[in-house]
């Protein structure tokens, strides 16, 4: 189907329905154009928290969808892509994060949002990586922490925190494919570049990077910054909003290990959203994210706490 008669069609569709779209910066861009609002993990968990609309898109992966079934249970959350999942999501199985749990019970547990509804259930509070420092600080100085499921991320709060964590060893598949070595080149033809880097990248990448955040983080630091060239190392979807906001500026993606023609790294699942899944979704209002109630409310506990103290 034609791209134009889509979007008008999904901002017809979602007027009539009273619908609101929120879209992941690493979404395509024709996806951000027909989005109401476009954000990391924690803005659009605090847009699903206060929006009045009767249906949420959530044009994002499956734990996103499924954080703001949590907190909006009267509202009919669909998504595009049932399948759109997440590496380190779906490297913590329950079964396997309670029985890892079991080995460490004086520990308080906070986990990365980036998990299903079932792991956030058995955790004590969750974070974003904008405020995960915050989230930490909050727990009393000398108590000990398992940290789930990105090890990249906990190794590097573990950096900035100094506390004892012990770590569920996931990773996104994105983030750790970023070449060291063809960062080293491009950084060489452009030396008065800057470097970003998402903190769920591997610690070599960080070790080189003159700015580590979340995506917002990312793209306040490349607006606000003078240098006119940066070479950011996270999902490539975020230079969509960024070339609108930053027009002058040059923004080189990190390279990926693989020799893809872009270069650049892309999420596949994020990916796996079209334009046209999305007005199909919006059109039959399905699929749809269900939670059991008794899951939901324990998961709810520790995404309350952490937006009480974002
Ligand atoms: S970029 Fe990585 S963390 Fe984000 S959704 Fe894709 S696999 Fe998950």
């Amino acid at each position: 189907m034609d791209k134009n008669f889509l979007a008008q069609e999904i901002i017809r569709l979602k007027k009539e329905k009273n619908a609101v779209i929120l879209a992941h910066y690493y979404q395509d861009d024709a996806i951000q154009y027909v989005a109401d609002f476009i954000g990391d993990s924690l803005e659009l968990a605090k847009k699903a928290q206060n929006t009045n609309a009767a249906i949420i898109v959530f044009a994002g992966v499956y734990f996103m969808a499924e954080t703001a079934k949590i907190l909006n249970p009267d509202k009919k959350v669909i998504v595009p892509d049932w399948e759109a999942g997440c590496s380190l999501a779906d490297g913590c199985s329950p079964e396997d994060f309670k029985a890892f749990k079991e080995k460490y019970p004086d520990h308080v547990v906070v986990t990365y949002i980036n998990c299903s509804a079932e792991i956030k259930a058995m955790s004590d509070l969750v974070c974003t990586s904008a405020n995960a420092k915050r989230v930490i600080g909050s727990i009393p100085a000398d108590q000990k922490i398992i940290f789930a499921p990105d090890q990249n991320l906990g190794n590097y709060l573990q950096k900035e925190t100094k506390r004892d964590f012990v770590l569920w060893k996931g990773s996104c598949v994105v983030h750790e494919a970023f070449s060291l070595d063809k960062l080293i080149e491009i950084y060489t033809k452009n030396p008065t570049a800057k470097i970003a880097a998402h903190p769920e990248s591997e610690s070599h990448i960080l070790k080189v990077a003159h700015y580590i955040g979340s995506t917002s983080g990312i793209i306040n630091f490349i607006k606000t910054d003078p240098a006119a060239v940066f070479i950011v190392a996270t999902e490539a979807g975020i230079l969509h909003e960024l070339s609108k906001a930053v027009p002058e500026k040059t923004l080189i993606p990190a390279p990926s290990t693989e020799d893809n023609s872009c270069a650049c790294s892309e999420c596949a699942f994020m990916k796996m959203n079209t334009l046209e899944k999305l007005y199909w979704c919006l059109k039959n209002e399905s699929p749809e994210i269900l939670i059991q109630e008794d899951l939901r409310t324990k998961a709810l506990k520790p995404i309350e706490k952490m937006l009480a103290l974002s």
